[in-house]
């Protein structure tokens, strides 16, 4: 038992070292970032190289952002909160980019019970990043519709489809992976940190899809606290 928390301990002392090497990395970066837009304005040459090279700064920032999420998540605030209130925000949070890409948000509610204890900051980066997803999925506009229902006593299950290009059977495996992306600026993290939140939630997630239809993101997440 003792050595199980020294593991612990050692985990967590790791954790805080990535978060901090992921923090300074972003100061070089950051001007790194600023003298190539400076060159890049000083020269009417190589502006497509300088595009190339502020793309993948953004990259290496986008990584290391998530990153650092992802070192975090070891102190969780679990408090009782409602599921819709957190949806409505993170809605609220999404709301430009969704009316920039012509993306329509719906949320129905079917289910008595949307009251859970959950660490509400780690919840909504959940939802972010698949909201995110499924937007990034209907380039040419769509509908993203939240479904929250009560099929099962204790447990309230979370959907959300899109009509998106989908995902090819043999990559479905795959999603989750670290690092695994099919976007030329993406950072493949996004699922892999909805993924630890919901198990460390003592939830599932999973994911359906069909080419060419849509892709529906199920999660189930048990209710702690009753919604008396
Ligand atoms: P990223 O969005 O940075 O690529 P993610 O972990 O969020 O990383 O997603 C990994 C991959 O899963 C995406 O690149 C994409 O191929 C696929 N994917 C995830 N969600 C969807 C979706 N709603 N529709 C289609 N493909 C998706
Ligand atoms: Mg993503």
């Amino acid at each position: 038992e003792e050595e199980a928390l020294i593991k612990a301990e050692k985990l967590s002392i790791a954790g805080q070292m990535a978060a901090g090497i992921a923090h300074e990395i972003r100061n070089p970066l950051t001007s790194l970032k600023g003298f190539s837009q400076f060159l890049k304005s000083k020269t009417s040459n190589y502006h497509e190289y300088f595009d190339i090279m502020l793309t993948e700064l953004d990259r290496i920032n986008a990584i290391v952002q998530e990153f650092m999420a992802l070192a975090k998540p070891q102190a969780n605030q679990f408090k009782s909160h409602d599921l819709v209130d957190i949806l409505e925000s993170v809605h609220t949070l999404l709301e430009t980019q969704s009316n920039l890409n012509n993306v329509q948000i719906v949320t129905g509610v079917n289910s008595d019970h949307t009251r859970i204890s959950c660490d509400e900051n780690q919840l909504k980066q959940v939802f972010i990043n698949i909201i995110k997803n499924a937007i990034e999925a209907m380039p040419g506009g769509g509908k993203v519709v939240i479904n929250l229902h009560s099929k099962q006593a204790g447990v309230v299950m979370i959907q959300i489809t899109d009509q998106g290009v989908g995902i090819p059977s043999e990559l479905l495996d795959k999603l989750g992976g670290p690092f695994f992306t099919t976007k030329s600026s993406g950072t493949g993290l996004g699922l892999m940190i909805c993924q630890r939140i919901i198990q460390a939630h003592q939830g599932t997630l999973s994911i359906e899809s069909e080419l060419g239809k849509g892709t529906t993101v199920t999660i189930e997440l048990p209710i702690h606290c009753s919604n008396t």
